[in-house]
C-alpha cells in the first residue's frame, strides 16, 4: 500500500506530513495510514498538471500515441485484477467477485477510450456548411486543459477510470482526488501510470479529506475543468467554487431511482432484478433502484418471494467465499443508514425484512438487506437517498399512477420498468424523467452508453462518446476566401 502522493511523476510526502487512517469495514481494523494531502499539495499537483498541459508532450501527441498508454494501463489492470480487487475489498467492503468485476470494467474503460482517442485522429475536423459562399468553416476538438477529478468511495477505481480514461484520451492532464474512505487503489493507478511511462504531470493523485484536498482542488484557478461524483451538497459546493472562475463542470450526484413492476411480469425475474437493483454493492450505488413500485395485484405474491430470497443472501466479509453482501463502507455510513431506517419507521414504514445488524456478525459495519413497506409518499425513506441495502416497496393502481409516483422525486438518475408488454415498457421508458432507463432489468452499465442524470442527479454525461466530450473544447476555424475586399469601412 502506497504511502506517498503522486505528483509530477514523483512519489512525494504531503507538504504538511499528515496521514489519515484507512479502515477495513469488515473488521473495523486500521489497515493503513494514507497520505493526507492539503491545499499545498493540490497546488503542486495542479502546477505540475498545468506544465504538462501547457508545455509538455501530452496534448500534442496524436490520439493513437495516447491510446498506446491507455492500452498499457488497461493491460496492467487486467494482469493485477485479483490483487487490486482484494485491495478494493479491504478498503470498501464489497464482495471479492464484485471487486474483480469492477477492475475488469476499469480496464475495459481504458481500452474503450483508447479506441476513441484513435478515432480522434480519424476525424480531426468537421467541415461546417455555410450559407455565405465567401467563407468556409470547420470545427476542431481540442483538450480542455487541466482537469480536476473528485470521486466517491462506492466504486473506487472504476469511478476514477470514468474520469481519468476519457480525460487522458482527450489530451487533458489531471489531478485526481479519491475519497478519503477508499484511497488505496487510486494510488495503485498512479503506480501503473508511472510503470507505463506516462509523461510526468499528466496524472497526479492526491489523497486527502474533502475539505482539505477536494475543496482546494475545486477552487484552484489553474484547473480548467472539474468532474465530480458524490453527494448533492458537495456537488453544489463544487459548482459554486467552479462558478468563480467559470470552470467547466460535470456532476454525477445521487438518486432515488424507481423500478416499476407491472402485474404481467415473471415473478422470479422481477425478484432477481429488484434484488440486483438494490443489494449489489450493499446498495451503495448512485443508480440503485431503491423505490420499487409494484402493480397492486402482483404485490402479495411478489413480496412473499422477495422476502424469501432476500433472507437467503449470505452476509459476511467480502473476502469470504460465497459472500453476496459485505459491510457498509464506514461507521459513519452505517450509522447514517440505521438512522434513516429508524426515521422511516417512526414515520410509519414497516420492516418486511432486515433493518438491523445480522446475528453473529458483531464486528464490522454489517446490515441485513432491508425491505420497507407501507410508507406514505412523503416518508423520508421514500424520498431521500439512503445509499445502503434498503429497498422501499409500494403498490400502484395503473400506468399513469406508476409514472406519476416514479417521477415525483427531486432526483432523476435512473429508472427501470418490467412488463411482458414491450409497447408499455417503451411508453413508460419515455415517460420517465431520468437519464438512464432499464427495461426488464436494473443496473447493467455499459462503457459505450451515456451515464448521468436529470434534475438534481447531475449535469452532463459520462461514458461513451459523451464522456470524451466532457474533456474536449469545440473550436471553429472560419476563413474568408474571397479575393474581393470586405468593403465595410473601406469602399
Ligand atoms: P461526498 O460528496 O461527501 O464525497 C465525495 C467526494 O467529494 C470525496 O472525494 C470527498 O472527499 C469530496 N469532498 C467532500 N467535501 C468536499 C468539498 N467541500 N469540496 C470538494 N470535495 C469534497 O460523498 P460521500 O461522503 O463519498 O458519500 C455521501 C453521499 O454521497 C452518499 O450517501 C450518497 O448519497 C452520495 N454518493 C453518490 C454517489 C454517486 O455515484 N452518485 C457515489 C457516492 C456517494
Amino acid at each position: 500500500m502506497k504511502q506517498k502522493l503522486f505528483i509530477d511523476g514523483e512519489w512525494v510526502s504531503p507538504v504538511r506530513g499528515g496521514t489519515f487512517p484507512v479502515v477495513n469495514p469488515a473488521t473495523e481494523e486500521v489497515i493503513h495510514q494514507a497520505p493526507a494531502g492539503t491545499a499545498e499539495d493540490i497546488d503542486l499537483a495542479v502546477k505540475a498538471a498545468r506544465r504538462a498541459f501547457d508545455t509538455g508532450p501530452w496534448p500534442r501527441l496524436s490520439g493513437s500515441e495516447r491510446a498506446k498508454y491507455l492500452r498499457a494501463i488497461a493491460a496492467r489492470l487486467n494482469e493485477r485484477k485479483h490483487e487490486l480487487g482484494r485491495l478494493e475489498v479491504i478498503d470498501n467492503g464489497k464482495p471479492l467477485p464484485e471487486a474483480v468485476w469492477d477492475i475488469e470494467d476499469t480496464a475495459g474503460c481504458f481500452s474503450y477510450y483508447a479506441d476513441l482517442a484513435e478515432e480522434l485522429d480519424r476525424n480531426p475536423e468537421e467541415i461546417i456548411a455555410l450559407a455565405e459562399p465567401r467563407f468556409s468553416s470547420k470545427v476542431v476538438r481540442e483538450p480542455i486543459g487541466v482537469a480536476g477529478a473528485i470521486i466517491p468511495w462506492n466504486y473506487p477505481l472504476l469511478m476514477a477510470s470514468w474520469k481519468v480514461a476519457p480525460a487522458l484520451a482527450a489530451g487533458c492532464t489531471m489531478v485526481l482526488k479519491p475519497s478519503e474512505l477508499t484511497p488505496l487503489t487510486a494510488l495503485e493507478l498512479a503506480g501503473i501510470a508511472e510503470e507505463v511511462g506516462l509523461p510526468a504531470g499528466v496524472l497526479n493523485v492526491v489523497t486527502g479529506l474533502g475539505p482539505d484536498a477536494g475543496q482546494p482542488l475545486s477552487e484552484h484557478p489553474g484547473v480548467d475543468k472539474l468532474a465530480f461524483t458524490g453527494s448533492v451538497p458537495t456537488g453544489a459546493r463544487i459548482m459554486a467554487a467552479a462558478a468563480r472562475d467559470i470552470k467547466n463542470v460535470s456532476l454525477e450526484l445521487g438518486g432515488k431511482s424507481p423500478f416499476v413492476v407491472f402485474a404481467d411480469s415473471d415473478i422470479e425475474k422481477a425478484v432477481e432484478w429488484i434484488m440486483f437493483g438494490i443489494f449489489w454493492n450493499q446498495g451503495q450505488v448512485c443508480s440503485a433502484t431503491s423505490r420499487v413500485l409494484v402493480e397492486e395485484s402482483l404485490y402479495p405474491a411478489l413480496m412473499e418471494r422477495l422476502v424469501a430470497e432476500t433472507a437467503k443472501i449470505r452476509i459476511g466479509d467480502g473476502l469470504s467465499d460465497g459472500t453476496l453482501l459485505g459491510p457498509l463502507v464506514s461507521r459513519g455510513q452505517y450509522e447514517k443508514v440505521l438512522g434513516m431506517i429508524e426515521r422511516g419507521r417512526a414515520e410509519g414504514a414497516k420492516v418486511a425484512f432486515g433493518g438491523k445488524r445480522p446475528a453473529g456478525l458483531d464486528t464490522g459495519y454489517f446490515l441485513e438487506p432491508t425491505i420497507l413497506t407501507d410508507m406514505n409518499e412523503d416518508n423520508f425513506v421514500w424520498r431521500e437517498e439512503i445509499f445502503g441495502p434498503v429497498v422501499c416497496v409500494k403498490t400502484f393502481m395503473d400506468e399513469a399512477d406508476a409514472v406519476r409516483m416514479a417521477n415525483d422525486s427531486r432526483f432523476g438518475l435512473a429508472a427501470a420498468v418490467m412488463s411482458k408488454d414491450k409497447a408499455r415498457c417503451e411508453r413508460v421508458a419515455r415517460a420517465f424523467r431520468a437519464g438512464i432507463v432499464w427495461i426488464n432489468c436494473s443496473q447493467p452499465t455499459f462503457t459505450e452508453a451515456p451515464w448521468g442524470g436529470y434534475k438534481q442527479s447531475g449535469i452532463g454525461r459520462e461514458l461513451g462518446r459523451w464522456g470524451l466530450s466532457n474533456y474536449l473544447e469545440t473550436k471553429q476555424i472560419t476563413s474568408f476566401n474571397s479575393e474581393e475586399p470586405w468593403g465595410w469601412y473601406i469602399k
